[in-house]
């Protein structure tokens, strides 16, 4: 998906996988390894998998990618997203994965209210974030184009859809997300119970390493190019936004990211440098990474305690460390990140 998510650089490294080469590695028929590497969704995938029919699966998970990228890519003339973004204000109808996902999409803005806004499109354009041309918009400009802004817009019924003219969804935020539970879907489908699913850092796990055990997954500093911690993880997604994946600095020596305030059009600056979420539900992670990374730390602990069901790692501007109290005895903080505050969020205040 070409400009469906565009992720610079891997946000989370994983310690333990890429031991092998990118192709498939027999040992014994249960922990047969299949491992590929490639360019899509704009970014780096590599799926390793173990499993007697590893080859198939890890081959059926790459055809399912290049098929959600078919689909989601919000720049391809040819995809099912170009064509609702382009429908003229008429009614559409739509693939149920893709109503899937933008109901997903929808409920999430709605839940945010609206700091996950999947209708940011034209703002991100007009940056050039969707192009490499950047540029810093005027005032003027960002108030215009924040009037075609607003998920409230988009008529979502069954897998029909109708959006005004000048509204375009980007599902940027939450696709990788999505496409990772499917491809761990597909894997199991195969009968593996071991894998890693990594979308340009974003990864989705199935059960633990071979040997039943929890993977150590390492997630990236938003300031420099080390691990600042690893937490222990099985059967989960963990995904992280943050602004440090993709910017430009303008002429004033200002550096501008990609993830958008809805608010005002101009890059988040909610005093996050990163945001990792983790749960077993890949899209709900993504959703919220974006948007907590929007809503800052008040906010997302707010959202947190409110509604559960994830777990985060916060990283403040000031590199100061904030753990969920249920995932916290996970996490370990790395050599290099000794002096890193670290504290808690505990359920009750
Ligand atoms: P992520 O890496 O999951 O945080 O997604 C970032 C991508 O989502 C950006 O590159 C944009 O395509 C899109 N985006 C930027 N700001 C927002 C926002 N506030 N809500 C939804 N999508 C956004
Ligand atoms: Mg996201």
């Amino acid at each position: 998906m070409k400009k469906i998510s565009i992720l610079f650089g891997i946000t989370i490294l994983c310690a333990l996988f890429l031991l092998g080469g990118c192709h498939a590695n027999s040992q014994n028929s249960a922990t047969k390894k299949t491992e590929t590497s490639f360019f899509a969704l704009n970014t780096y995938v590599t799926i390793t998998a173990y499993g007697e029919h590893s080859e198939n699966a890890v081959a059926a998970a790459r055809q399912l990618i290049s098929e959600c990228e078919d689909a989601w890519s919000v720049t391809d003339t040819g995809s099912e997203l170009y064509a609702i973004n382009h429908s003229g204000g008429v009614e559409r109808r739509i693939s149920g994965q893709t109503a899937e996902l933008i109901a997903f999409a929808l409920e999430m803005a709605d839940k945010t209210n609206g700091a996950l806004e999947p209708t940011i499109y034209p703002v991100l354009c007009e940056w050039g974030f969707t192009t490499g041309q950047y540029r810093v918009p005027s005032a003027e400009t960002l108030d215009l184009l924040l009037k075609n802004v607003g998920y409230g817009q988009v008529c979502l019924d069954g897998n029909t859809i109708l959006i005004p003219e000048k509204v375009q969804l980007d599902l940027g935020a939450v696709a990788k997300g999505y496409i990772g539970d499917l491809v761990a879907i597909k894997l199991k489908e195969y009968a593996i119970d071991s894998a890693i699913i990594n979308l340009g850092g974003n990864i989705q796990l199935i059960g633990g390493k071979t040997d039943d055990t929890d993977w150590n997954i390492g997630i990236r500093s938003p300031f420099e190019q080390f691990n600042f911690g690893t937490i222990k993880l099985y059967d989960k997604a963990i995904i992280t936004s943050g602004g440090y994946e993709r910017n430009f600095t303008g002429g004033d020596g200002k550096v501008y990211h990609h993830i958008i305030d809805p608010n005002s059009g101009y890059p988040a600056e909610s005093g996050l440098a990163s945001v990792s979420i983790i749960s077993g539900d890949g899209k709900l992670c993504d959703a919220l990474s974006t948007a907590c990374y929007v809503m800052g730390a008040e906010k997302s602990i707010e959202y947190w305690r409110e509604n559960g069901g994830f777990d985060m790692v916060l990283v403040t501007d000031n590199k100061e460390v904030l753990i969920t109290e249920t995932i916290n005895e996970r996490f370990s903080l790395s050599e290099e990140a000794s002096e890193w505050n670290v504290n808690i969020i505990k359920k009750q205040p």
